[in-house]
């Protein structure tokens, strides 16, 4: 039940956010806003006051408030992340061990593995299965913090199992913590196309991108523009077909080559660029003055054995608006922790644990259109939070691999998993 009006005190630390306008870039990527010794008071499932405990506590309006005693510890809003491909069937352990054996990532998905495995295992899998493995997800992510996610298609790869995965991700909004779906037909080509990428490209830009808007199924198109994926004038035109219906963009770039996918984001003024790892550094700069967030992914690198990570200090001193996400997925980063990507985004990108947490918050909503309601803890915002059990903010990035959320607050509300939820489902029919 959410209280009509809730007082949270005893923060240590709480962590505002407060600061210039979205996109925060060079400095402003350090702007925490920091209130020791901090309340905070919501009303409705919004933040109405937040400052020193002094002040907070002596409001009138929290006379009658139910109280929310966080003892000391650190309070920040809740993570935002804005890269998940969430709904997936089941897990690759084949494609795991293939690696572990010394595959790359194109010879994986050369041998039959890879993102078209999902396709055959998600087109099979029933709705009610595919509900129960997003659903699990999303309550693993609440339970470290993150309250609103960005969730992309991507896994069936036609133009009824596509539907079917954003109606499921549709539905599974505010269960508990907020989607926003992205369409991602243009994650690989499928079987019935092999050899044939450019009448894929047609099918998806004919008839399921149109099928999607009209049912307003997702807000961003996304593409996977890449040396072995889509190429530059494919991602073009499915991209620039995808704007025609008024979806935002997001592009797949940079991930083992720079083919021109960044410039082409910034060209289209894409919301994000995710990946960045093989940005070409004449890119950097461009990427610096547009207003598209570089969206950095550090968990696909590490799981994919690799050491090349995005140039996020050469990204940062360009004046680019930095994002951190996880790219929750089953084949390259299965890492659900927004504590771990700020983790590797300071001991593997040199970000400080600042930079980590404006990029892993406010500019990931920024990113998905949301930093009006969402990124923040100031009055008139979503009172989305968490609560770490640590005393100081850099405990998040240097307890690798930890999770110190305590409690997870989604629009006044605490997130509490039915005890069904944390059982296996992992059936996918
Ligand atoms: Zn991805």
């Amino acid at each position: 039940m959410m209280p009509k009006r809730l007082l949270v005190r005893g923060a240590r630390q709480l962590l505002t956010l407060r600061g210039s306008a979205p996109p925060r870039r060079g400095a402003g990527l350090k702007e925490l806003s920091i209130i020791e010794n901090a309340a905070m008071v919501v009303e409705d499932g919004q933040i109405t006051a937040v400052g020193p405990a002094s002040r907070i506590e002596n409001l009138a309006t929290v006379r009658h408030a139910e109280e929310l005693n966080v003892r000391g510890r650190v309070v920040m809003p809740g993570f935002v992340d804005s890269h998940t491909h969430l709904l997936y069937g089941a897990p690759r352990l084949e494609d795991f061990e293939m690696r572990i054996a010394g595959r790359s990532y194109e010879e994986i998905a050369a041998a039959g593995g890879g993102i078209a495995s999902s396709a055959k295992k998600v087109r099979r899998a029933s709705q009610a299965a595919l509900r129960a493995q997003a659903q699990r997800e999303l309550w693993r992510m609440a339970a470290c913090g993150t309250t609103t996610v960005e969730a992309k298609s991507g896994y069936a790869l036609d133009g009824p199992g596509e539907l079917r995965c954003l109606r499921v991700l549709d539905g599974l909004d505010g269960q508990p913590i907020e989607v926003l779906p992205t369409f991602l037909g243009a994650h690989a080509v499928p079987e019935e196309f092999h050899g044939r990428s450019d009448a894929y490209i047609d099918y998806l830009v004919s008839e399921v991108m149109p099928a999607v808007a009209a049912r307003k199924l997702a807000r961003f198109v996304d593409v996977y523009c890449d040396r072995n994926a889509f190429s530059l004038p494919q991602a073009r035109r499915y991209l620039e077909a995808a704007r025609r219906l008024g979806f935002g963009l997001r592009v797949h770039a940079a991930q083992f080559a720079d083919i021109g996918a960044v410039a082409l984001a910034v060209e289209l003024g894409a919301h994000s660029v995710d990946h960045l790892e093989r940005i070409d550094p004449a890119v950097i700069p461009v990427l610096g003055r547009s207003s598209t967030v570089a969206t950095l992914l550090p968990g696909s690198v590490l799981f994919l054995g690799g050491s090349q990570h995005a140039p996020a200090r050469a990204l940062i001193e360009a004046g680019a608006a930095v994002a951190l996400a996880t790219d929750y997925n089953p084949g390259t980063s299965p890492m659900w922790n927004m504590q771990m990507a700020v983790a590797l985004a300071c001991t593997q990108m040199r970000m400080t644990p600042a930079e980590a947490i404006v990029a892993a918050t406010v500019n990931a909503a920024y990113s998905l259109g949301i930093a009006d309601r969402t990124g923040t803890l100031e009055s008139g915002k979503q009172a989305d939070f968490v609560v770490l059990d640590a005393g100081d903010y850099r405990e998040i990035g240097y307890y690798f691999g930890a999770n110190l959320a305590v409690m997870t607050v989604k629009n006044g509300r605490l997130l509490e998993p039915p005890e069904e939820e944390s059982t296996d489902g992992k059936e996918t029919g």
